[in-house]
């Protein structure tokens, strides 16, 4: 099988440019090609020389994933079904928001480098910018088993490939970049990808060799050239993950981090994330306690709410006595709704008036807390709905096939 360009990194280019006898200045050339310039074909690659060309073309191609479907929330949320090339469906998300001064809509993991000054002025100097956060993929299904989560009913197919995780962006870019003024998604949010959370199908630091593979491509300043600060690592609680991540230097893998918690007790934990069995959440925290985080930057706890599971007063009560002394700030994911396999709907999202109430004891005990607005519900699109249905829910509409 030839190797797919897009799944190699600036060095492992320089490399491959090695393999074929050349000097590795060229595989900076078709780095920059597929990754800056985007082409899909070999052909277009014209500072190459045609004799080059045709030795990269026989070694390697560009291996694209296919938009599958294409669906459009009423909020302009976006999410797109991607086939790979040996036909497994993954989906992301992509997710507007032009009024990036909602505090409640805290999606974006990364803005907090604003210097101190009085409000008004900060305004002022940093109008803040709609944005556009892409929720990206990195397995195949999920092999966490998480008991309210949609991906996991899926159970585990393959890691996805740095390439297949980064053409997740490019696809989306392209789609975006086409978007007419009128379109829902472009007047909610930014005409291009701004931010990307790690919060699709799967757990990232399961894959955790791609997944870095993929971080170091799209933040290479001649390809996608995505800031860290702008990329967040979502993860279920994979310990050893977290350490490696800690321990990486290079400093363009120094990405947000965000863990998702959802309860407050190992007996809750246990029986919602199996994960929890091996590390519990005294040993998560260690690790979250010990993650290097630069100056006025948080880790990100999300927390679904369950009612009646894990949204009691006691709750309230033990979360900041966890979170105490790790600077944070904590999303809570109101459940989404997902039927089981069997046709079950396992829980229940509790009342707004009971998260608002969760939410102001957690305000009231000095944490930093938002509510994530469900987005995209009406497609299946919100947190924990990705599933990648073979068949379309009969109301909606494929925007586009190919
Ligand atoms: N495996 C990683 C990345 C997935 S992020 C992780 O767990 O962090 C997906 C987020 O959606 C997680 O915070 C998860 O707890 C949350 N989630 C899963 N199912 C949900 C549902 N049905 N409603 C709301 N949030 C859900």
């Amino acid at each position: 099988m030839k190797r797919d360009l897009r799944d190699l990194t600036h060095a492992e280019t320089r490399a491959f440019a090695g393999e074929l006898g050349v000097e590795p200045y060229r595989g900076d050339q078709i780095f920059r090609w597929v990754h800056g310039r985007r082409v899909d074909r070999v052909e277009a690659m014209t500072d190459l020389g045609k004799e080059l060309r045709a030795r990269v073309a026989d070694a390697a191609e560009v291996r694209a994933l296919a938009v599958d479907v294409e669906q459009v929330s009423k909020d302009g949320t976006r999410k797109l079904r991607l086939r790979t090339s040996d036909d497994r469906m993954i989906e992301t998300v992509l997710i507007p928001d032009g009024d990036a001064s909602a505090p409640d809509d805290d999606l974006d993991e990364s803005e907090s480098a604003a210097p101190a000054e009085p409000e008004h002025l900060q305004h002022a100097l940093f109008p803040k910018r709609p944005k556009l956060t892409q929720c990206v993929s990195s397995q195949v299904g999920c092999a966490l088993d998480c008991s309210f989560c949609a991906t996991a009913k899926l159970g585990f197919g393959r890691q996805l490939t740095a390439g297949e995780i980064v053409d997740q962006v490019y696809r989306a870019q392209d789609i975006v970049s086409a978007l007419g003024e009128d379109d829902p998604t472009r007047k909610a949010g930014a005409d291009r990808v701004t931010n990307l959370v790690f919060m699709g199908m799967g757990e990232p630091l399961h894959n955790y060799k791609n997944v870095i593979r993929a971080l170091e491509i799209l933040t290479d300043p001649t390809g996608a050239d995505f800031s860290r600060r702008r990329i967040t690592v979502s993860t279920a609680g994979l310990v050893p993950g977290i350490e490696k991540l800690a321990a990486e230097t290079a400093t363009a893998l120094r990405v947000n981090l965000a863990v998702s918690l959802n309860a407050t007790t190992d007996e809750q934990r246990d029986v919602l994330m199996p994960i929890n069995k091996k590390w519990n959440i005294a040993r998560l925290l260690e690790a979250v306690r010990k993650f290097p985080l630069e100056k006025r930057r948080r880790v990100t706890f999300e927390y679904v709410l369950l009612d009646g599971v894990n949204d009691s007063d006691a709750d309230a009560e033990r979360l900041p006595k966890l979170l105490r002394g790790i600077p944070s700030k904590v999303n809570l994911i109101p459940w989404n709704p997902h039927e089981l396999t069997d046709g079950t709907i396992p829980y229940r999202r509790p009342s707004d008036a009971r998260v608002r109430a969760f939410q102001q004891a957690l305000k009231a005990r000095g944490l930093a807390v938002y509510v994530r607005r469900p987005r995209g519900d009406d497609i299946d699109a919100a947190c924990g709905q990705l599933a990648a249905k073979a068949a379309l829910p009969e109301k909606l509409v494929p925007l586009r096939t190919s």
